[in-house]
């Protein structure tokens, strides 16, 4: 039987399941000694070549094919590591750290407009500064369209424009990947060093960030123009 000490999150449990079903099929054997096995390596010992594979292996993530598209090589790995936790939804934010009992239930207040509970969902789509931020990334590109508060959807959705297909799609990925990493470090700075980052200027960065990562984004791709006009601003 197994005690989580914090009670355990949703997603636990089913990897709780999975893990009784495995020791149950398990055959102990006496004249062998325990010993860690790579599972993911034809000989059981570990490399990195197979999690590499493991990672990119569409059965993994059956249940999100987009995944590919969180490991770009355009992008800093931190910051993919980062997407991929706010697709988890493991990121440290407010609500999770309480999960955690790190933070006090009354210290749940967004860091923008303290009122809402600052969850993944809320900090990064659906508080107003985030909202914002979203619109005007989309008029970036002169496109309007709605805006989902559900991490896989908006991730979904934002590369999923008609006018984005093929390779464009892992360069629209950078955009949405700048965006959250940058939306991330600017709750930081109003949490860590009681700054706040003006709407326009956070934008200005993400664009800054999203040429940085991916110089191809200064093309024009079937008639969505990337054209990043310089600005002087202050780096959060
Ligand atoms: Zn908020």
């Amino acid at each position: 039987m197994v005690l989580w000490r914090d009670g355990g999150f949703e997603w636990e449990l089913d990897l709780l399941s999975q893990l009784a079903a495995d020791l149950g099929s398990t055959v102990l054997k006496n004249d062998f000694c325990d010993r860690w096995c790579w599972k993911d390596s034809n000989d059981g010992i570990y490399n990195v070549k197979s999690t590499y594979k493991a990672v990119i292996n569409d059965g993994i993530y059956a249940d999100f094919p987009l995944h590919k598209f969180l490991w770009s090589s355009y992008v800093p790995s931190k910051v993919s590591d980062f997407a991929w936790k706010i697709l988890l939804n493991r990121i440290p934010s407010k609500c999770n750290l309480i999960k955690r009992k790190v933070l006090n239930i009354y210290a749940s207040g967004c860091a923008w407009c303290g009122e809402d509970l600052e969850n993944t969902s809320h900090l990064l789509f659906g508080c107003y500064y985030a909202y914002s931020v979203w619109l005007s990334v989309f008029a970036w590109f002169s496109v309007s369209t709605v805006l989902h508060n559900s991490c896989h959807e908006n991730f979904a959705h934002f590369i999923g424009f008609p006018r984005c297909s093929g390779r464009d799609r892992m360069r629209w990925s950078v955009v949405w990947l700048a965006t959250i990493w940058s939306l991330w470090l600017a709750r930081n700075n109003v949490i860590f060093k009681d700054k706040v980052v003006t709407i326009t200027d956070l934008v200005e960065l993400i664009k800054l960030r999203s040429w940085n990562n991916d110089s191809f984004l200064f093309c024009t791709h079937h008639g969505i123009s990337f054209v990043y006009g310089f600005l002087i601003i202050e780096l959060v």
